[in-house]
C-alpha cells in the first residue's frame, strides 16, 4: 500500500538522536537508513525541524459519552495529533457510564469507534463491588485500572478503602494487571481548612501535600502486601518522593507519574480566582516544581501524561473565581508536549528525556508494544517538531477554550504529525487499541 519515508538531521531514535531516514510501509516502521539512503519522494524534514515518535498521552479524561459537553472522542483526539500525540488512553471516569463493567466498556468503544483521530486505549475502573469485572474487562483489553483512594468528584465513580484496594489489587495481582491510583487521603483534606473563595493560597493550603503522602503510603503498603503492580498518577508533592523511593528500593512495584502543569506552573504565581488552575493535587509551591523535574531526571519519576480533564466554562465558575466550587482538572492535551519542552530546555535538559518521558514510558506502562518509539517493527507515529520556534498558546482544538496555558508563550511547535504512516490532519484515522495479548 502506502510507502512514507522521512528523513531528517536530527531524529529520535531508542538509542539517542542522529541524523536518518525512516522507511515506512502499511504504517508500520521497515527500517532507518543513513540520511542519505532515502528514495526521491521522501519527505525531508526542515533543518530547524527533529523527528520524534508520537506521543503517548495515558492519562486523558475524554468524557464522551455522558459528559461529552466537557470533551468528546473527535474534539480530544484532534487535539492531540495537532500537538503530537497519537495515542491517548482514556480515564474510565467523567464519562458516564463509568468504565466499571465490560457493558460499560462496549458502550464507550462503540462510541468512540469511527470518530476518532488518533489510536485510543481504555482503562477500566476499579470502584466498590466491580471486583468480579476486573478479569472480563483486563480480557477485553484495557490497559489496566484506575481507582479513587478519596472522593472523585463524581458520584458513579465511588473510592475504594483499604479492604477495596486490597481485593482489587489480589484480583489484578493474579492477572498482573496494572492499578492505577489518585492517592490523596480523605481523612487528611477533612482536618484541612475548606477552600473558600478567590484565595488560591486557601485552596492549596486545603489540600496539603500530606495528603499525598498518607495515600501513597497506603497504597506502597497494599501493593507489598499482595505483590500487585501499581502506579501513583498525578504526583504534585514532591516531599512524597522519599516514600516511593525507598519502596522502590524494596522491590515494591510501584511507579509514578507526574503531570505538565506541576512542571510548569507554581502557586506563588497562580492568580487569585484563575480557577483555570485548579486541579487536584492542586499546583504546589516553586520548590516542589523544582524537585520533580530533579526526581525524573534521576529516575525517580517514571512518565509525563496531561491529565487532561477539562469541563464547560460554566463549571471552572471564573464568573466568581470560587476556587471551592470551581471543577477541578486543567485542559492540556494539544500543549503537553511543548510545555514540558519549555521547562525541559530552560532547564537544560535534552529532548531525548522529553520523548522518554512522553512516549516509549507511557507505552511501556499501558502495554502498548506498537508505540513509543521510532525503531523497526513499531507503528508509524510520527512528528516533525520544531524545538527552537517560540509561540504563543492559541487555536486550541479541544472542546472548550480554558486552560492556564491560554496567551502563555512556549517554545517547541509541533509542524506535523503522522499516524501509522498517514499525515494526522483530524480525519478519523485512529483505531481503538487493546492491551498486548488481549
Ligand atoms: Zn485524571
Amino acid at each position: 500500500m502506502s510507502a512514507l519515508v522521512v528523513r531528517a538531521r536530527r531524529v529520535v531514535l531508542p538509542d539517542g538522536e542522529r541524523a536518518a531516514a525512516v522507511h515506512t510501509e502499511d504504517g508500520v516502521v521497515t527500517a532507518v537508513t543513513s540520511y542519505d539512503d532515502a528514495p526521491a519522494g521522501a519527505v525531508t524534514l526542515a533543518d530547524d525541524e527533529v523527528l520524534i515518535p508520537g506521543l503517548v498521552d495515558s492519562h486523558v479524561h475524554v468524557n464522551e459519552p455522558g459528559r461529552t459537553e466537557w470533551e468528546g472522542f473527535a474534539t480530544a483526539t484532534r487535539a492531540a495529533a495537532a500537538g503530537g500525540v497519537t495515542t491517548i488512553v482514556d480515564m474510565p471516569l467523567n464519562s458516564i457510564p463509568a468504565t466499571t463493567t465490560l457493558e460499560a466498556l462496549h458502550v464507550k468503544r462503540g462510541v468512540a469507534e469511527g470518530q476518532v483521530a488518533v489510536d485510543v486505549a481504555f482503562w477500566g475502573g476499579a470502584v466498590p463491588g466491580n471486583v468480579d469485572q476486573l478479569r472480563p474487562l483486563h480480557e477485553a483489553g484495557v490497559v489496566g485500572f484506575k481507582c479513587f483512594l478519596l472522593d472523585s468528584g463524581v458520584p458513579e465513580f465511588p473510592p475504594l478503602d483499604d479492604a477495596g484496594l486490597r481485593a482489587a489489587l489480589t484480583e489484578l495481582a493474579g492477572l498482573d494487571a496494572l492499578l492505577i491510583a489518585h492517592a490523596e487521603d480523605a481523612d487528611v483534606i477533612a482536618a484541612a481548612p475548606d477552600p473558600v473563595g478567590a484565595s488560591y493560597a486557601a485552596f492549596l493550603a486545603s489540600r496539603p501535600g500530606a495528603a499525598e503522602e498518607t495515600a501513597i503510603g497506603r497504597l506502597v503498603a497494599a501493593t507489598r502486601d499482595t505483590g500487585a503492580r501499581s502506579h501513583v498518577v498525578h504526583l504534585a508533592d514532591a516531599d512524597a518522593l522519599p516514600l516511593l523511593r525507598a519502596a522502590r528500593a524494596e522491590g515494591v512495584r510501584i511507579t509514578v507519574e507526574t503531570c505538565p502543569h506541576y512542571l510548569t506552573f507554581a502557586a506563588e504565581d497562580v492568580p487569585d480566582g484563575d480557577t483555570a488552575y485548579k486541579c487536584c493535587p492542586p499546583i504546589r509551591e516553586v520548590e516542589h516544581r523544582e524537585a520533580l523535574w530533579v526526581a525524573l531526571a534521576d529516575g525517580d519519576i517514571d512518565l509525563v501524561v496531561s491529565d487532561h480533564s477539562p469541563c464547560t466554562p460554566e463549571l471552572k465558575r471564573l464568573d466568581v473565581g470560587d476556587f471551592g466550587l470551581a471543577w477541578g482538572g486543567i485542559a492540556s492535551l494539544q500543549v503537553a508536549l511543548p510545555a514540558v519542552w519549555s521547562g525541559a530546555r530552560a532547564r537544560g535538559v535534552p529532548l531525548t528525556d522529553v520523548v522518554r518521558w512522553m512516549s516509549a514510558a507511557p507505552a511501556r506502562q499501558a502495554g502498548l508494544p506498537g508505540k513509543g518509539a521510532i525503531a523497526v517493527g513499531k507503528d508509524a507515529d510520527l512528528v516533525a517538531f520544531a524545538p527552537d520556534e517560540r509561540w504563543t498558546v492559541d487555536r486550541l482544538l479541544h472542546r472548550n477554550p480554558v486552560t492556564p496555558y491560554a496567551g502563555r508563550e512556549l517554545t517547541g511547535v509541533v509542524r506535523r504529525t503522522w499516524l501509522r504512516g498517514q499525515e494526522a490532519d483530524g480525519a478519523p484515522l485512529g483505531r481503538l487499541l487493546s492491551r498486548a495479548g488481549s
